[in-house]
């Protein structure tokens, strides 16, 4: 069996029902048909880690279901059912269940999936987690059930931290593993980093920073027992990898389009090596650039609905701050694309200021914690755009 529609999006994450809705607004009317291999909820995904200090329930946090989102834009949306092979020659995809779908123009917006570095044996299954989707917080909000917990969170980086932070505010008891020497090491020069660690430790959350997980095995009592590269051991109930991302281009690979480790590589109209196909989100390497944020998803959404309704416009991000949502700390990070000269660090305590420079001594990126962050708007308008 199979249908058409004349323009598919593979994704319903904020990419690709950013776009979809982009292009309602502006008053396209062709038919359009949305495939994930997830639930197809209308969630935001950074709500995820803010959600246990809320005690916000996982069906508070989509904003509407796949059917209606069917209606609001006057779409179909086809959940649980997983792209397995693209055809571009016969601009056809091949759903896992059989199915055959036919486009005239396809949009690829499969996000990036955890990278977890270790095998999980099949015993840990049920106590080993990562979170990236509403489906995955969903798993991990009954498998921690509703008493305070002892969680070992696997990775400093953002998903890390902002976990680690949130879950602690929600009543458990937190270690942080991760072979970085300070927090969020890739957005925070050192002194920033320590900082951010040192308002964990005094909250209570527990570091094991600068060491690698070496071995995990199940108790008797149901909890497990972590032993890291030191021989130091830790007792958890559960355990979240946040070890990182990778764009998922398995399906574009295949494909034979275009793709690096970065993502699937498009110009600045997001199109990819094939002239049918537009790719944005996570999965995107815009002219070298995969920011992996919100932000540059929302321009690329705007911009491709724009040139797929019949005006090409080619995407532009600014100098866009991440906002790493540990109140504890709070933290704003402009991080340099290119390792600065050096890093100008002014500040004591929590509130801390650093600005990355080159060897020119222009301002190429920030990172700023505590009460500093209010000078976001300042510094941003002085940092060089993300792509210009
Ligand atoms: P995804 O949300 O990953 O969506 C991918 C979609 O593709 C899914 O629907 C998936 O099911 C589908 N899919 C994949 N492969 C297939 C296939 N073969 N067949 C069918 N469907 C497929 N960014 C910020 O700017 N600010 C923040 O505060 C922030 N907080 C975050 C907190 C957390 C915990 C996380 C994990 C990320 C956070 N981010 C934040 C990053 C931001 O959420 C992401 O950049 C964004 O959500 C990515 O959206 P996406 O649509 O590209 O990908």
């Amino acid at each position: 069996p199979s249908s058409h529609a004349e323009l598919i999006i593979v994704g319903t994450g904020m990419a690709g029902i950013g776009l979809a809705r982009a292009l309602r607004r502006q008053g396209d009317t062709r038919s359009l048909l949305l495939v994930s291999a997830d639930s197809g909820d209308d969630y935001s995904k950074p709500l995820l880690s803010t959600g246990f200090a809320k005690r916000l329930p996982p069906e508070r946090l989509a904003q509407r279901n796949a059917a209606e989102l069917e209606t609001t834009l006057n779409a179909r949306v086809i959940a649980h059912t997983r792209v397995g092979q693209l055809d571009v020659d016969n601009r056809s995809l091949r759903l896992e269940d059989g199915h055959t779908l036919d486009y005239d123009r396809l949009v690829l917006a499969t996000g990036a999936k955890p990278h977890v570095p270790m095998a999980i044996p099949d015993s840990l299954k049920a106590r080993c987690f990562t979170i990236n989707d509403l489906d995955d917080y969903r798993r991990f909000h009954r498998a921690l059930g509703s008493m305070p917990a002892r969680v070992a969170v696997i990775g400093a980086g953002l998903v890390g931290c902002e976990f680690a932070n949130d879950l602690h505010a929600g009543g458990h008891a937190v270690t942080v593993i991760a072979p970085d020497t300070t927090p969020l090491s890739r957005l925070l020069p050192d002194p920033l980093g320590r900082a951010l660690g040192e308002a964990f430790l005094d909250a209570g959350i527990r570091l094991a920073l600068g060491r690698t997980l070496n071995t995990m095995a199940l108790n008797d009592d149901d909890s497990v027992t972590l032993t890291l590269d030191n021989e130091d051991s830790l007792n958890a109930d559960i355990i979240l990898m946040a070890t990182g991302l990778a764009p998922r281009t398995a399906l574009a690979e295949a494909a034979g389009l275009d793709v690096s480790t970065s993502g699937i590589q498009v110009d600045r109209q997001l199109r990819t090596s094939h002239p049918d196909i537009d790719a944005l989100g996570d999965v995107a390497c815009v002219d070298g650039v995969n920011a992996m944020y919100v932000q540059p998803l929302q321009a690329s959404a705007q911009a491709l609905a724009t040139t797929l309704a019949g005006t090409p416009t080619p995407v532009r991000f600014g100098a866009w701050p991440v906002i790493v949502k540990t109140p504890l700390l709070p933290v704003v990070a402009y991080p340099p694309l290119n390792p600065p000269e050096r890093w100008r660090i002014e500040g004591e305590g929590g509130d801390m200021t650093a600005i990355a420079e080159d060897r020119d001594g222009r301002l190429i990126g920030f990172a700023l914690t505590g009460g500093c962050v209010r000078r976001k708007v300042e510094l941003s308008r002085a940092a060089p755009a993300l792509l210009g």
